[in-house]
Protein backbone atom coordinates (compact mmCIF):
# COMPACT_ATOMS: atom_id res chain seq x y z
CA UNK A 1 0.00 0.00 0.00
CA UNK A 2 3.14 2.55 0.64
CA UNK A 3 3.28 2.38 -2.74
CA UNK A 4 0.10 3.11 -3.95
CA UNK A 5 -0.64 5.27 -7.16
CA UNK A 6 -3.93 3.95 -7.72
CA UNK A 7 -6.44 6.51 -9.54
CA UNK A 8 -3.16 9.60 -9.35
CA UNK A 9 -2.93 11.58 -11.88
CA UNK A 10 0.59 12.07 -13.99
CA UNK A 11 1.98 14.25 -16.37
CA UNK A 12 5.44 12.64 -17.55
CA UNK A 13 7.05 14.87 -19.89
CA UNK A 14 9.52 13.76 -22.36
CA UNK A 15 7.23 10.66 -21.98
CA UNK A 16 8.15 9.18 -25.98
CA UNK A 17 11.53 7.55 -24.93
CA UNK A 18 13.85 6.41 -22.51
CA UNK A 19 13.68 7.70 -18.98
CA UNK A 20 10.24 9.23 -19.15
CA UNK A 21 8.58 6.33 -21.30
CA UNK A 22 9.85 3.64 -18.44
CA UNK A 23 8.39 6.08 -15.64
CA UNK A 24 5.15 6.77 -17.90
CA UNK A 25 4.80 2.80 -17.86
CA UNK A 26 5.57 1.70 -15.36
CA UNK A 27 2.82 4.26 -13.22
CA UNK A 28 0.45 3.09 -15.56
CA UNK A 29 0.96 0.02 -14.53
CA UNK A 30 0.38 0.47 -11.22
CA UNK A 31 -3.16 1.84 -12.17
CA UNK A 32 -2.16 5.69 -12.02
CA UNK A 33 -3.91 7.90 -15.06
CA UNK A 34 -0.96 8.82 -16.95
CA UNK A 35 -0.55 11.95 -19.04
CA UNK A 36 1.95 11.24 -21.33
CA UNK A 37 3.54 14.56 -22.94
CA UNK A 38 6.43 14.34 -25.73
CA UNK A 39 7.04 16.55 -28.66
CA UNK A 40 7.39 13.71 -30.89
CA UNK A 41 4.28 12.12 -31.39
CA UNK A 42 5.43 9.18 -33.49
CA UNK A 43 6.78 7.97 -30.46
CA UNK A 44 3.57 8.29 -28.32
CA UNK A 45 2.19 6.18 -30.63
CA UNK A 46 4.11 3.80 -29.41
CA UNK A 47 2.42 3.91 -25.27
CA UNK A 48 0.13 2.09 -24.11
CA UNK A 49 -2.63 2.42 -21.81
CA UNK A 50 -1.28 6.52 -21.39
CA UNK A 51 -3.28 9.70 -22.58
CA UNK A 52 -1.06 10.71 -25.04
CA UNK A 53 -0.25 14.59 -25.35
CA UNK A 54 1.77 16.13 -28.40
CA UNK A 55 3.77 19.02 -26.12
CA UNK A 56 6.83 21.31 -26.82
CA UNK A 57 7.90 21.92 -23.71
CA UNK A 58 10.18 24.99 -24.51
CA UNK A 59 6.69 26.77 -25.38
CA UNK A 60 5.47 27.97 -22.19
CA UNK A 61 1.63 29.08 -22.95
CA UNK A 62 1.40 25.04 -24.71
CA UNK A 63 2.57 24.02 -21.21
CA UNK A 64 0.25 26.16 -19.67
CA UNK A 65 -2.51 24.91 -22.13
CA UNK A 66 -1.75 21.44 -21.47
CA UNK A 67 -1.67 21.69 -17.71
CA UNK A 68 -5.05 23.57 -17.48
CA UNK A 69 -6.63 20.68 -19.94
CA UNK A 70 -5.51 18.28 -17.85
CA UNK A 71 -6.88 19.34 -14.70
CA UNK A 72 -10.06 20.16 -16.92
CA UNK A 73 -10.10 16.98 -18.24
CA UNK A 74 -9.31 14.58 -14.92
CA UNK A 75 -10.26 17.35 -12.53
CA UNK A 76 -6.56 17.02 -10.49
CA UNK A 77 -3.18 16.46 -10.69
CA UNK A 78 -1.20 14.53 -8.04
CA UNK A 79 2.47 14.26 -9.72
CA UNK A 80 4.41 15.95 -12.32
CA UNK A 81 7.65 14.89 -13.67
CA UNK A 82 9.37 17.22 -15.41
CA UNK A 83 11.69 14.68 -17.53
CA UNK A 84 12.46 16.13 -21.65
CA UNK A 85 15.71 17.06 -22.31
CA UNK A 86 18.48 16.92 -24.68
CA UNK A 87 21.69 16.85 -25.04
CA UNK A 88 22.98 17.98 -28.29
CA UNK A 89 26.15 17.56 -29.67
CA UNK A 90 25.71 13.91 -28.12
CA UNK A 91 26.74 10.62 -29.05
CA UNK A 92 29.17 11.76 -25.94
CA UNK A 93 32.24 9.83 -27.58
CA UNK A 94 34.67 13.06 -27.54
CA UNK A 95 35.11 15.14 -24.94
CA UNK A 96 32.87 18.37 -25.10
CA UNK A 97 34.90 21.57 -26.43
CA UNK A 98 36.45 24.56 -24.63
CA UNK A 99 34.58 27.65 -23.18
CA UNK A 100 35.54 29.57 -25.33
CA UNK A 101 34.44 27.74 -28.36
CA UNK A 102 30.76 26.62 -27.45
CA UNK A 103 28.46 27.02 -30.64
CA UNK A 104 25.86 30.15 -29.15
CA UNK A 105 22.72 28.30 -31.14
CA UNK A 106 23.36 25.03 -29.19
CA UNK A 107 23.73 26.85 -26.26
CA UNK A 108 20.22 28.48 -26.70
CA UNK A 109 18.65 25.47 -28.08
CA UNK A 110 19.22 23.68 -25.24
CA UNK A 111 18.61 25.50 -22.23
CA UNK A 112 15.57 26.38 -24.20
CA UNK A 113 14.59 22.53 -23.18
CA UNK A 114 16.62 21.43 -20.15
CA UNK A 115 16.24 24.71 -18.37
CA UNK A 116 13.69 26.45 -19.62
CA UNK A 117 11.32 23.49 -20.48
CA UNK A 118 11.03 22.53 -16.86
CA UNK A 119 10.41 26.15 -15.47
CA UNK A 120 7.59 25.97 -17.62
CA UNK A 121 6.48 22.98 -15.91
CA UNK A 122 7.08 23.50 -12.55
CA UNK A 123 5.35 26.62 -13.09
CA UNK A 124 2.03 25.39 -14.54
CA UNK A 125 1.98 22.15 -12.50
CA UNK A 126 2.37 24.45 -8.96
CA UNK A 127 -0.84 26.15 -9.76
CA UNK A 128 -3.63 23.41 -9.49
CA UNK A 129 -1.37 21.63 -6.86
CA UNK A 130 -1.39 24.96 -4.44
CA UNK A 131 -5.26 25.03 -5.17
CA UNK A 132 -5.26 21.18 -4.23
CA UNK A 133 -2.62 21.58 -1.53
CA UNK A 134 -0.85 18.85 -2.03
CA UNK A 135 0.84 17.46 -5.44
CA UNK A 136 4.72 15.82 -6.19
CA UNK A 137 7.01 17.37 -8.76
CA UNK A 138 10.13 15.69 -10.01
CA UNK A 139 12.62 17.14 -12.11
CA UNK A 140 14.96 15.03 -14.28
CA UNK A 141 18.22 16.22 -13.07
CA UNK A 142 21.71 14.58 -14.16
CA UNK A 143 24.61 13.63 -12.23
CA UNK A 144 26.26 16.45 -14.65
CA UNK A 145 24.30 19.49 -12.68
CA UNK A 146 26.34 17.99 -9.79
CA UNK A 147 29.65 18.44 -10.81
CA UNK A 148 31.81 19.04 -13.65
CA UNK A 149 32.07 16.38 -16.21
CA UNK A 150 34.28 16.78 -19.64
CA UNK A 151 32.55 14.90 -22.14
CA UNK A 152 29.47 17.07 -21.74
CA UNK A 153 28.99 20.45 -22.83
CA UNK A 154 28.77 23.61 -20.97
CA UNK A 155 25.24 23.89 -21.95
CA UNK A 156 24.21 20.51 -20.24
CA UNK A 157 26.10 20.55 -17.25
CA UNK A 158 24.56 24.60 -16.70
CA UNK A 159 20.94 23.37 -17.22
CA UNK A 160 21.24 20.89 -15.20
CA UNK A 161 22.95 22.96 -12.28
CA UNK A 162 20.51 25.53 -12.91
CA UNK A 163 17.37 22.66 -12.20
CA UNK A 164 18.58 21.14 -9.14
CA UNK A 165 18.34 24.50 -7.20
CA UNK A 166 15.40 25.21 -9.30
CA UNK A 167 14.01 22.25 -7.08
CA UNK A 168 15.58 23.93 -3.80
CA UNK A 169 13.92 26.80 -4.17
CA UNK A 170 10.35 25.15 -5.23
CA UNK A 171 10.42 22.81 -2.68
CA UNK A 172 10.98 25.80 0.47
CA UNK A 173 8.44 27.73 -1.40
CA UNK A 174 5.37 25.43 -2.20
CA UNK A 175 5.77 23.60 1.38
CA UNK A 176 3.39 25.37 2.80
CA UNK A 177 1.16 24.44 0.51
CA UNK A 178 2.03 20.37 0.76
CA UNK A 179 3.42 20.13 -2.69
CA UNK A 180 6.89 18.21 -2.88
CA UNK A 181 9.61 19.02 -5.13
CA UNK A 182 12.34 16.87 -5.49
CA UNK A 183 15.18 16.31 -7.90
CA UNK A 184 16.61 13.03 -9.56
CA UNK A 185 19.70 12.85 -11.06
CA UNK A 186 20.60 10.07 -13.15
CA UNK A 187 24.18 8.34 -14.32
CA UNK A 188 24.95 7.57 -18.06
CA UNK A 189 21.47 5.39 -19.43
CA UNK A 190 20.99 3.42 -22.17
CA UNK A 191 18.32 5.92 -24.13
CA UNK A 192 18.01 7.71 -27.14
CA UNK A 193 19.12 11.09 -25.99
CA UNK A 194 22.86 10.13 -28.10
CA UNK A 195 21.20 10.02 -31.48
CA UNK A 196 19.74 6.44 -31.17
CA UNK A 197 22.30 4.47 -32.76
CA UNK A 198 23.98 2.17 -30.08
CA UNK A 199 27.31 3.10 -29.87
CA UNK A 200 29.84 0.40 -28.34
CA UNK A 201 32.80 2.96 -27.90
CA UNK A 202 29.65 5.36 -25.90
CA UNK A 203 28.93 2.60 -24.21
CA UNK A 204 32.53 1.17 -22.83
CA UNK A 205 33.39 4.96 -22.05
CA UNK A 206 30.02 5.74 -19.95
CA UNK A 207 30.20 1.90 -18.68
CA UNK A 208 33.55 2.75 -16.71
CA UNK A 209 32.36 5.65 -15.14
CA UNK A 210 30.09 4.41 -13.30
CA UNK A 211 31.28 2.86 -10.35
CA UNK A 212 28.96 -0.58 -11.29
CA UNK A 213 30.72 -0.64 -14.50
CA UNK A 214 27.50 -0.30 -16.73
CA UNK A 215 25.41 1.91 -17.95
CA UNK A 216 21.67 2.18 -16.06
CA UNK A 217 18.73 0.38 -18.28
CA UNK A 218 15.53 2.73 -17.99
CA UNK A 219 13.76 0.51 -16.52
CA UNK A 220 16.12 0.41 -13.15
CA UNK A 221 13.97 3.64 -12.97
CA UNK A 222 11.07 1.53 -11.70
CA UNK A 223 11.48 2.29 -8.59
CA UNK A 224 12.59 5.76 -8.10
CA UNK A 225 8.74 6.54 -10.21
CA UNK A 226 6.59 4.95 -7.81
CA UNK A 227 8.50 6.14 -4.92
CA UNK A 228 7.99 10.23 -5.97
CA UNK A 229 4.46 9.42 -7.38
CA UNK A 230 2.92 7.44 -4.05
CA UNK A 231 3.04 8.28 -0.28
CA UNK A 232 6.27 6.38 -0.05
CA UNK A 233 7.68 9.73 -0.24
CA UNK A 234 5.84 11.99 1.73
CA UNK A 235 8.53 13.49 3.85
CA UNK A 236 11.14 13.81 0.84
CA UNK A 237 11.03 17.76 -0.31
CA UNK A 238 14.19 19.56 -1.95
CA UNK A 239 16.23 16.15 -2.37
CA UNK A 240 18.58 15.37 -5.43
CA UNK A 241 18.31 11.34 -5.43
CA UNK A 242 21.09 10.08 -7.32
CA UNK A 243 20.63 6.87 -9.44
CA UNK A 244 23.79 6.41 -11.65
CA UNK A 245 25.26 3.29 -10.43
CA UNK A 246 27.80 5.10 -8.27
CA UNK A 247 29.36 7.21 -11.03
CA UNK A 248 29.30 10.45 -8.38
CA UNK A 249 31.87 8.30 -6.26
CA UNK A 250 34.45 7.96 -8.58
P1 LIG B 1 15.53 10.32 -24.75
O1 LIG B 1 16.03 11.12 -25.91
O2 LIG B 1 15.53 8.84 -24.88
O3 LIG B 1 14.06 10.81 -24.35
C1 LIG B 1 13.76 12.17 -24.20
C2 LIG B 1 12.38 12.44 -24.77
O4 LIG B 1 12.11 13.85 -24.56
C3 LIG B 1 12.27 12.19 -26.28
O5 LIG B 1 11.15 11.37 -26.55
C4 LIG B 1 12.11 13.58 -26.88
O6 LIG B 1 11.26 13.60 -28.02
C5 LIG B 1 11.49 14.35 -25.72
N1 LIG B 1 11.73 15.79 -25.82
C6 LIG B 1 12.89 16.41 -26.14
N2 LIG B 1 12.70 17.74 -26.16
C7 LIG B 1 11.39 17.95 -25.88
C8 LIG B 1 10.60 19.12 -25.77
N3 LIG B 1 11.10 20.34 -26.02
N4 LIG B 1 9.31 18.98 -25.42
C9 LIG B 1 8.79 17.76 -25.20
N5 LIG B 1 9.48 16.62 -25.31
C10 LIG B 1 10.77 16.72 -25.65
O7 LIG B 1 16.45 10.80 -23.54
P2 LIG B 1 16.50 10.36 -21.99
O8 LIG B 1 17.91 9.97 -21.74
O9 LIG B 1 15.39 9.49 -21.61
O10 LIG B 1 16.32 11.81 -21.32
C11 LIG B 1 15.32 12.10 -20.35
C12 LIG B 1 15.89 13.06 -19.34
O11 LIG B 1 16.93 12.41 -18.61
C13 LIG B 1 16.52 14.31 -19.94
O12 LIG B 1 16.19 15.43 -19.15
C14 LIG B 1 18.00 14.01 -19.85
O13 LIG B 1 18.78 15.18 -19.81
C15 LIG B 1 18.05 13.25 -18.55
N6 LIG B 1 19.24 12.45 -18.32
C16 LIG B 1 19.55 11.41 -19.14
C17 LIG B 1 20.69 10.68 -18.89
C18 LIG B 1 21.09 9.52 -19.77
O14 LIG B 1 22.20 9.02 -19.63
N7 LIG B 1 20.27 9.05 -20.66
C19 LIG B 1 21.52 10.99 -17.81
C20 LIG B 1 21.17 12.04 -16.98
C21 LIG B 1 20.02 12.76 -17.25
Amino acid sequence: EVFDVTGTVVLVTGAGSGLGRSIAETLAGCGATVIAADRDEARLKQLHDVDALPLDVSDAAAVEDAVSDVVRRHGRLDTVFANAGIARGAGLTQPAGSVDAFELDDWHALLEVNLHGVAHTVRAAARPMKRQRSGSIVVTASTAGLRADPFVSYSYVVAKAGVVNLVRQAALDLARWRIRVNAIAPGPFKTNIGGGEPNAEAEARWGASVALGRMGDPRELRGLALLFASGASSFVTGSVYAVDGGALLQ
